[in-house]
């Protein structure tokens, strides 16, 4: 498997998930667009390792809900790159609270970072990618999309959100040689995960088959086998990294 020539931007790509794909997509050859939100030390550190890698990378900042800011930065990217071959929709949020109490601004923020944006990114990068007739879209889902969780009603209706969204995209890009597939994670060590209590973690891992949490390695190999040209004939699937959480 091999990405040499080909380019890729990463939404949310300097921390976490994002990160590890980030480099493994460099690792792989590929040129890589760090975008981040806020955090410009970490993006500007990861595009930094994925350049030590012998590949072209920049740290580029735009909130994925703006779409305003989402077409200024697929222009940047177009303009340093060309093209793009690789769109991985990875930038995500959480505001977890029980239905109840469930403020609107709540589910608004987390359905329009998590799913609008990534609306604004898929429909900012369909021109370029159907004009060169090829393109690998990934998005970061989760396990909690399928299968619903408590406290998560917003998050869970965002990633639920997603597989719609793209396995509509898939339908209607699949002739023009764009793949578009989605990665539903289960409990995975980053950021997200290290603030909620020990007693949510110890209750997530009970329901891991694996009995660990993932990496966000493991995650990378994934997007990265569905980014690849050998995934040519897989388009729509939701590929769970999970330890077993799901099934
Ligand atoms: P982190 O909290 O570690 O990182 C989130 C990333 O998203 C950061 O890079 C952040 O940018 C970026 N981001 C947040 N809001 C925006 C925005 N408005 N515009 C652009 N970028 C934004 O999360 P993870 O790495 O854990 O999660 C990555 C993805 O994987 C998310 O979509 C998450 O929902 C999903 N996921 C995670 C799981 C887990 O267990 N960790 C499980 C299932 C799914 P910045 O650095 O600038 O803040």
């Amino acid at each position: 498997m091999s990405f040499a020539g080909k380019t890729a931007l990463v939404t949310g790509g300097g921390r976490g998930i994002g990160r590890a794909v980030s480099l493994e997509l460099a690792r792989l050859g590929a040129k890589v667009a760090v975008n981040f939100a806020g955090n410009s030390a970490a993006a500007e550190q990861t595009a930094e390792e994925c350049r030590a890698l012998g590949v072209d990378a920049f740290a580029i900042q735009a909130d994925v809900a703006d779409p305003a800011a989402v077409d200024g930065m697929m222009k940047d990217v177009l303009g340093r790159f060309e093209r793009l071959d690789i769109l991985v929709l990875n930038a995500g949020i959480t505001r977890d609270g029980l239905l109840l109490r469930m403020g609107g601004e709540d589910f608004d923020r987390v359905i329009d970072t998590n799913l609008k944006g990534a609306f604004n990114c898929l429909k900012a990068a369909c021109r370029p990618m159907m004009k060169q007739r090829y393109g690998r879209v990934v998005a970061m889902s989760s396990v909690v999309g399928l299968r619903g969780n408590g406290g998560q009603a917003n998050y869970a209706a965002s990633k639920a959100g997603l597989i719609g969204l793209c396995k509509s995209a898939a339908k209607e890009l699949a002739s023009r040689g764009i793949t578009v597939n989605l990665a539903a994670p289960g409990y995975i060590d980053t950021d997200m995960t290290a603030v909620l209590p020990a007693a949510a973690k110890e209750a997530l891992l009970a329901t891991v088959p694996v009995g660990r949490p993932g990496r966000a390695e493991e995650v990378a190999a994934a997007v990265a086998f569905v980014a690849s040209e050998e995934a040519a004939y897989i388009t729509g699937q939701v590929l769970c990294v999970d330890g077993g959480m799901a099934m």
